[in-house]
C-alpha cells in the first residue's frame, strides 16, 4: 500500500479475479503473436505484477468455498434456469428484439418438480418449534421398536441441531440402502426420463386416428429439462427439476420450436407422475439381503410454472439458490470436497455426529464390496454415495455454463480494448484466428500469500458487493 503503482496493479488483479478468496498464484510470461506475420503484439509476464504472482480465480462452485466465485456460479446458473423458461409473452425477446418468425413465443407446458428419496427409517426432524415425533400409544403403553428403542421423541430440535437427520434407531435405520439410493440417482433419473416419454404415448389422444407410440412422441414432443441435486439432513439426495415439453422440428431438430397443443401441462404432469410411480433401478445384492430396486419416494410435488417474468425469476431463483450448495450445508461434519486420497477416514479430526460417522463407514464398506465395485464408491464417501454433479440439464434446454463463461471474455476483452489496455488490442469480437496466444506458466500456490493480503481482498470485496447493492436498488427505484 505503500508504493501506489504496485497498489494500484494488485488491486486490479483482485478485481479481475471476482475477489476470489483462495485464487490461484500464476508464475509465468504469455505473449500474443499475429498467425499471419510472425510478429509478437504484445507480451505479459507475472514479474510486472507485486510480487511477481498473477492472480487467478479458483471458480469453485461451492458457497462454503468461496463466496464471491460462487457467486458468479450462482448467477451463471440462474441465467442457464431462467433461460429455458418461456419469458413474458409479448412479442419481444430478452434482448428486447421483436421475435423473428424462426424464433418461439408461445409458452411451453412446463412444471417445477421435486423428485423425493423414499424413507430408510425414521429420522429426527426439526419442525418449526413443534415437538419432534408424537408418540403413538399401542395395546401396552407407547410404541418402540425391535430393538427396544423408543419410536417417538418429545423433543423440538432447531433445525441446526446436529440431532436433525439421525435415526430414530441406527439398529432400524437402512444405512446401506439409503447410500445405494444415491449412488443410483442419476440412473434412476435417466430411467425416468425414458419412463416419461413412454407415458406421454400412453396418455396421448390418438393422433390422425392411431393410437401413439413411443416413436411417434418422441416425433413430435421432446421432455427438456434442468436439475438440481440437494442433499437432505438426513443424508439423501433430493432433485429440483425444471421440465418442459417442447415440440419438435425434423429438419431442424436444434430449433426450439412450440409443443403440439394437445401436449398440455396436465399431460406433462401426469406423464411425471406416471413414470415416478413406476420405474427402478435394480441395486446390487449386498449384506445377503434379497435383491432391491431404487425407486422415487411417495411425495413427488409437481406445480405448473406459468410463462412470465415473475415466475421466470422465481424458479429460476429457487433452484440457483440450491447450485452453490455442497452436501456439507446440509450434513454437518462432511468436508465440503473429497479428501485427497481415497483411504482417508472422514472423521478423523473433525466432530463428525454419529449418525454422519455411520453413514460414512457404511460407504467405505460398500466399497469394498465385489458387489458394488464397478460404483467407485471410495470416491463418493464425503458425498455419501451420490456421485453425479449437482446441477445438470438436457442438451437444448437452455444456454450452457461455458456460453455465458464466452459471452463474458468477450464483454471483458471488449472493455479491455476500449480502456485501450495495451494487453487486450487484439479484435474483441473474438476473431482470433489472427493473433494467438502463447503462454508458459507454473503454479506458484493456492490463496494470498499473507494474511494482510487475504484480509486487504475481502474488504474490496465488500466494497464492489456493497456498491453493486447501491447500483442495484438505483435501477430499481
Ligand atoms: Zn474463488
Ligand atoms: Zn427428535
Ligand atoms: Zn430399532
Amino acid at each position: 500500500m505503500a508504493d501506489d503503482d504496485h497498489y494500484r496493479r494488485w488491486t486490479a488483479q483482485v478485481e479481475r479475479a471476482g475477489h476470489c478468496v483462495r485464487p490461484v498464484r500464476l508464475i509465468g510470461s504469455a505473449m500474443t503473436v499475429n498467425a499471419a506475420t510472425g510478429e509478437i503484439d504484445a507480451t505479459y509476464s507475472s514479474l510486472e505484477e507485486p510480487g511477481g504472482v498473477l492472480l487467478v480465480a479458483c471458480k469453485d462452485r461451492r458457497e462454503s468455498v468461496c463466496p464471491p466465485c460462487a457467486a458468479r456460479y450462482r448467477a451463471d446458473a440462474w441465467h442457464v434456469f431462467a433461460g429455458g423458461v418461456t419469458p413474458a409473452d409479448s412479442a419481444t425477446n430478452d434482448d428486447g428484439d421483436a421475435y423473428t418468425d424462426a424464433e418461439d413465443r408461445l409458452p411451453h407446458s412446463m412444471v417445477l418438480a421435486t423428485f423425493t428419496a423414499p424413507s430408510f427409517g425414521t429420522v429426527h426432524a426439526a419442525r418449526d418449534g413443534k415437538v419432534c415425533r408424537a408418540a403413538r400409544v399401542g395395546r401396552r403403553g407407547k410404541r418402540t421398536c425391535e430393538h427396544g428403542r423408543p419410536l417417538w421423541c418429545d423433543a423440538r430440535h432447531n433445525p441446526g441441531d446436529g440431532m436433525v437427520g439421525a435415526p430414530l434407531c441406527e439398529g432400524c435405520a437402512d444405512l446401506a440402502g439409503l447410500v445405494l439410493w444415491n449412488a443410483h440417482v442419476g440412473e434412476l433419473w435417466r430411467r425416468t426420463i425414458i419412463y416419461v416419454y413412454r407415458a406421454l404415448a400412453a396418455l396421448a389422444p390418438a393422433l390422425d386416428g392411431r393410437p401413439v407410440t413411443v416413436r411417434r412422441v418422441r416425433e413430435v414432443l421432446r421432455v427438456s429439462y434442468a436439475k438440481v441435486a440437494e442433499f437432505q439432513k438426513r443424508g439423501v439426495v433430493h432433485l429440483h427439476v425444471l421440465a418442459r415439453l417442447d415440440g419438435v422440428n425434423p429438419d431442424d431438430p436444434d430449433q426450439l420450436v412450440s409443443p403440439p397443443a394437445w401436449a398440455g401441462v396436465d399431460l406433462l404432469t401426469a406423464a411425471l407422475m406416471h413414470a415416478a410411480a413406476r420405474v427402478g433401478v435394480p441395486l446390487p445384492v449386498v449384506d445377503g439381503r434379497a435383491a432391491a430396486v431404487a425407486r422415487w419416494g411417495t411425495q413427488l410435488d409437481v406445480r405448473p410454472v406459468q410463462a412470465g417474468e415473475i415466475n421466470r425469476a422465481r424458479v429460476a431463483g429457487y433452484l440457483a439458490k440450491y447450485a452453490t450448495k455442497t452436501v456439507s450445508d446440509s450434513v454437518s461434519g462432511l468436508p465440503a470436497s473429497r479428501p485427497r486420497a481415497d483411504d482417508v477416514d472422514l472423521s478423523e479430526g473433525r466432530t463428525l455426529p454419529a449418525h454422519v460417522a455411520a453413514l460414512t463407514q457404511t460407504v467405505r464398506r460398500l466399497a469394498r464390496l465385489g458387489t458394488c465395485r464397478a460404483l467407485r464408491l471410495a470416491r463418493h464417501v464425503h458425498t455419501l454415495g451420490f456421485r453425479g454433479h449437482v446441477t445438470s440439464k438436457s442438451r437444448r434446454y437452455s444456454t450452457t455454463f461455458a456460453a455465458l463463461r464466452e459471452a463474458r471474455r468477450a464483454w471483458r476483452l471488449a472493455r479491455r480494448a476500449r480502456e485501450r489496455d495495451p494487453w487486450a488490442q487484439h479484435d474483441p469480437d473474438g476473431d482470433d484466428a489472427l493473433t494467438v496466444m502463447v503462454g508458459d506458466w507454473r503454479i506458484a500456490g493456492i490463496g494470498y500469500r499473507t494474511l494482510g493480503d487475504r484480509v486487504l481482498a475481502e474488504v474490496l470485496g465488500r466494497e464492489h458487493r456493497q456498491a453493486r447493492e447501491a447500483w442495484r436498488l438505483g435501477l430499481t427505484e
